[in-house]
């Protein structure tokens, strides 16, 4: 058996996730809604001859010889690692009874849309029977996939590899003994910027037109991708050379669209700078969730939000929107900065949103571990939410209703946005230490120094390394939360003190 074989028939499977991600892309943009039927019929067909392509008995022989000792030992590092990840997938897949699998698929669909009403009318109890039936597949699921500590690494495993709930405990409880009273210093003795000046009215166009200049000063290839609107703004690549983002324009607040396209633009640049040599491999992927999140923080919040950023982009700004011709840099930095606990996730400021995966994780956790039961979930999270953020939960539709997470049975997902903002922090230290003048580089607008040291350290390697390995390889050591509480330190008392 040749590798070149087993590079054909990851290709053909390649091609399908490729044409996968267009359908995909589609009905999240343009589709016209009477297709909406039709086409999850064919993106089913599609997910379907995937299956059986990644489980089929020719892909059991690739497993079985390529994993022999003495013919693994003789592959190159790309070759193996290829292998490495697709014996991961298979056995993975492989783990479960199809029909038990399928079972959980309908229960998730069925879950997310209860949850959606459930949502709206703020009502646990009419979620509460199916994601009961979710949690008890997904225990069933790791008792399949086995794990060697925790329960709750084998679903880790999906997001995360190689992080451990060991490993994200320690690095909790050292960010949470920090972070806690630090936001608490903020908000009871700071002086919180002025938010007001960031009300208007911003008309569609001038805000695209925004987006699109902010991407290619990032360094964005629009020759490989293209920009359109959504509700949920997301990243999708499709193949080599077609890398799409999303965002979402809001009438009375340019901001959210123009860090969303930052946001989305950094997960761009991630996998617009995979090697081209990796076309139509395994490893013609990101390293993991959270080193993919890392990236888009880097661009929403470590540039997007910094000083060094506005000298360069505010008069761009009031050019498209003269409002802001009355307003000082320096107000328009630090109003983009507010920082305050709240109840949502995903409105949360860089400084507080940690806190909001903690009390996720921890539940999950507890949850996988049959410490907490489904029917006890609005308490802890309640308890926890005053405990971490000093706020009070009105209502589940504003607690634990709120992601679309669980409805789809994606626990072990929420520790990677944590764990992106604390490797933004740790990688964007190592730039500023490589890179010479960061800071001035940055307020002259000459963004892509930092793509291009991103592309050289992270971008190019694509799925070569664990995250953890390559945490390493970039910054010289493990995960450290100081690296991000340093930043937040020295950033917001600033801005607060
Ligand atoms: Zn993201």
């Amino acid at each position: 058996m040749e590798i070149k074989e087993f590079y054909d028939y990851n290709k053909e499977i390649a091609k399908f996730k490729a044409a996968y991600a267009l359908v995909e892309w589609d009905m999240r943009t343009k589709m016209p809604p009477k297709a909406a039927m039709d086409r999850s019929e064919v993106a089913g067909k599609l997910a379907r001859t995937m299956f059986d392509m990644e489980t089929s008995s020719k892909m059991a022989a690739f497993v079985e010889y390529f994993n022999r000792p003495k013919i693994n030992e003789k592959l190159n590092e790309i070759d193996r690692r290829n292998v490495y990840l697709v014996t991961k997938e298979y056995r993975r897949i492989s783990a479960i009874p199809p029909d038990k699998f399928e079972k959980f698929t309908i229960a998730c669909s069925n879950g997310e849309n209860v949850w959606q009403e459930a949502k709206a009318e703020s009502n646990f109890s009419k979620f509460k029977p199916y994601l009961e039936e979710i949690v008890g597949y997904l225990k069933e699921f790791v008792e399949y996939y086995g794990y060697e500590e925790n329960k709750y690494d084998a679903l880790l495993e999906d997001y995360e590899p190689s992080m451990t709930t060991k490993d994200l405990n320690k690095i909790i409880a050292g960010l949470k003994a920090e972070l806690v009273p630090f936001i608490k210093d903020l908000n009871s003795k700071g002086n919180a910027p002025d938010t007001s000046i960031l009300k208007g009215n911003f008309d569609k166009n001038s805000q695209e037109k925004l987006s699109r200049e902010v991407l290619d000063a990032m360094g964005y290839d629009f020759k490989g991708g293209r920009i359109d609107e959504t509700v949920h703004p997301f990243t999708i690549g499709m193949g080599f050379g077609d890398v799409r983002i999303t965002t979402n324009y809001h009438s009375d607040d340019m901001t959210s669209a123009l860090f969303s396209t930052m946001h989305e633009g950094g997960h761009a640049l991630y996998e617009q700078g995979v090697s081209e040599a990796y076309k139509w491999m395994p490893i013609h992927d990101g390293a993991s969730m959270g080193i993919h999140e890392s990236q888009s923080r880097t661009w929403e919040n470590l540039v997007g939000r910094s000083r060094p950023f506005w000298n360069f982009f505010f008069p761009k700004l009031c050019e498209i929107f003269p409002q802001f011709k009355n307003v000082s840099s320096d107000e328009f930095y630090k109003a983009i900065n507010l920082t305050k606990p709240s109840l949502i996730r995903i409105e949360s400021d860089e400084v507080t949103y940690n806190l909001h995966i903690m009390v996720r994780f921890e539940i999950e956790e507890a949850i996988i571990n049959d410490r907490i039961k489904v029917a006890d979930l609005p308490d802890a999270w309640n308890e926890k939410m005053k405990a971490y953020l000093g706020i009070d939960v009105p209502d589940d539709a504003h607690g634990m209703l709120q992601d679309v997470h669980w409805s789809g049975g994606q626990l072990g997902y929420f520790p990677s946005y944590m764990l992106g903002n604390l490797y933004a922090s740790q990688f964007f230290f190592t730039a500023k230490k490589e890179i010479p003048n960061l800071d001035s580089e940055i307020a002259n607008g000459n963004l892509k120094v930092l793509r291009e040291w991103q592309r050289e350290k992270i971008h190019k390697f694509g799925a070569l390394y664990d995250p953890k390995d390559l945490l390493i390889k970039v910054t010289g050591e493990p995960l450290n939360h100081k690296f991000f509480m340093n930043y937040v330190r020295e950033k917001f008392s600033k801005i607060y003190f």
